[in-house]
Formats: C-alpha cells, structure tokens, sequence
C-alpha cells in the first residue's frame, strides 16, 4: 500500500461488514438515510464509535440528517473490495466443509465456492451440490487456483493438517485464509488470515454466566461483573 494511503485499523474493518448487513435491511424497507444514533443501534454499537468508523471511509453524513444508506453502502462495499466476485476454494470436505458448501449464502455475497479438495479416495471425483466441479484431490491444487483465480481459502480439515494445507494453499497462491480448524496456523507476511473457533466462543460466553460464589476469586470477578455493567 503507498505510504499516503490511510489504513483503516483492524477493528474498524472487522465492523464494516456488520453496518453493511444493517444498511443492506434498512433499504430493503426503502429507508434512504439514517442517522449515526439508529444506524449504531442497529448494530449494537456505540454511536461515536460508529461515527468514528465511517469517518476513516470519508463518511461524516449530514447534521440533521444523517447518512444517505445507498451511498454509504457504496463506500463500505468499495472498501472491503466487494465490487468483483472473489472465488473461494474449501480444503476438507468433511462434515464442516459440505455444511458451508450447501450455504447459497456465500455467492449471494461475492464469495462463490468454485472447488473443494480432500485426500480422502472415496470423496474424491465425487459430485457436490453447490459447486461446479468434483472434488478435487489436494495435488491438483495450484492449477485449480490459477484456473479459478481464487484468492481466499476456507480451511475445514482436521486440527493436524490445518498447518500444512495453509501452507499448501499459500504456495498456491491464495492470500485470504478463514481456518476453521481449532488450531492457531501460521501464514507469511502478505497473507491474510481470520480464525474461526465456535469452542472459544463458547468458552468467553461462559465467563458472563452467573456462578455460585464457591472462592473468594468467584465473588470478586461477580462484583466486577455487576459493576460493568
Ligand atoms: P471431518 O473429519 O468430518 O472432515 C475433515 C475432512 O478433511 C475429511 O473429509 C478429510 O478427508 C479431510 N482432510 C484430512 N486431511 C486433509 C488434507 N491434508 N487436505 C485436505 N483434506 C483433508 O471433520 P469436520 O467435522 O468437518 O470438522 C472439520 C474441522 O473443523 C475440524 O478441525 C473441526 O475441529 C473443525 N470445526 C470447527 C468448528 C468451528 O467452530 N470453527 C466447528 C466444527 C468443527
């Protein structure tokens, strides 16, 4: 990226998608703008968090009036880079990865699923509703990437080849990794990755269940709790 290129952080980008979703509802029913306040409630957010989000798209809306929702999706779709459909592939076609193919929702956003691999024998050639082609075995993969032009790999094989798939589909040219694989992967600099871990956040909406007060520790982290909220 040129240096005189603002980078949006991290946390802004990981709530676009989110204020994109609520836009995309408040057109459907026709609404043409919105305000800060509405538009941060929808989202659960806060609104001069919201506020301070858009301002790094340039988006300040109007006083009194708000934003204008369609221009505004404009600004988030063009941001995220959602103006051209981007070819995903699924490595593992087991449980997981057939749910995930099965989803149409997936296409409907930009992100169509063009091939699946496994190593398994028996799924291999297999048709799969939802994709075009059969199942591919994992050699084949650097020739289906340039086929396809796929950028974005959904890993969905078990935790002990999450690693070396990543690091297959990466020499094969993918640069946006989603592991679903209960295990931390590593990608190089220039590759982009997002962990899916519906264990862990289980794990973090366990620490906001009330619990009976069995050690001194329990009753403090109550307090706090109580006291946040
Ligand atoms: P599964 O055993 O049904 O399927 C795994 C598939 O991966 C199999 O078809 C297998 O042949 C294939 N495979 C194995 N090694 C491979 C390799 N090197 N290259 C390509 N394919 C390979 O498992 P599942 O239930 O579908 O779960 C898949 C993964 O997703 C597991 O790691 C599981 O722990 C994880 N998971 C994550 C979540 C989440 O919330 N993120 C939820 C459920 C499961």
């Amino acid at each position: 990226m040129p240096p005189d290129v603002q980078q949006v952080p991290a946390a802004t980008v990981a709530r676009l998608p989110l204020y994109l979703r609520c836009l995309e509802e408040l057109e459907q029913t026709k609404v043409e703008t919105v305000s800060s306040s509405r538009l941060a409630e929808l989202a659960g957010v806060n609104a001069a968090k919201l506020r301070k989000d858009l301002s790094h798209l340039g988006s300040y809306g109007t006083r009194g009036v708000g934003y204008q929702v369609a221009h505004l999706m404009r600004s988030i779709r063009f941001e995220l880079g959602l103006d051209e459909q981007s070819p995903v592939i699924v490595i593992g076609l087991g449980n997981l990865g057939q749910a995930l193919v099965n989803h149409a929702g997936f296409g409907d956003r930009g992100f169509p699923i063009v091939a699946v691999f496994d190593i398994d024998p028996n799924k291999i050639g297999r048709r799969v509703e939802g994709v075009d082609t059969a199942v591919e075995h994992l050699d084949n993969l650097e020739t289906v990437v340039a086929a396809h032009e796929a950028r974005t790999a959904i890993i969905t094989t078990p935790v002990g080849a999450a690693q070396s798939a990543t690091d297959r589909v990466v020499a094969a040219g993918i640069t946006s990794v989603l592991n679903f694989a209960p295990t931390v992967v590593q990608v190089p600099e220039g590759v982009a990755l997002r962990q899916v871990d519906l264990a862990l956040e289980l794990q973090i909406l366990s620490y906001y269940q009330p619990r009976p007060e069995t050690s001194p520790e329990h009753g403090a982290r109550d307090e706090n709790l109580r006291a946040a909220r």
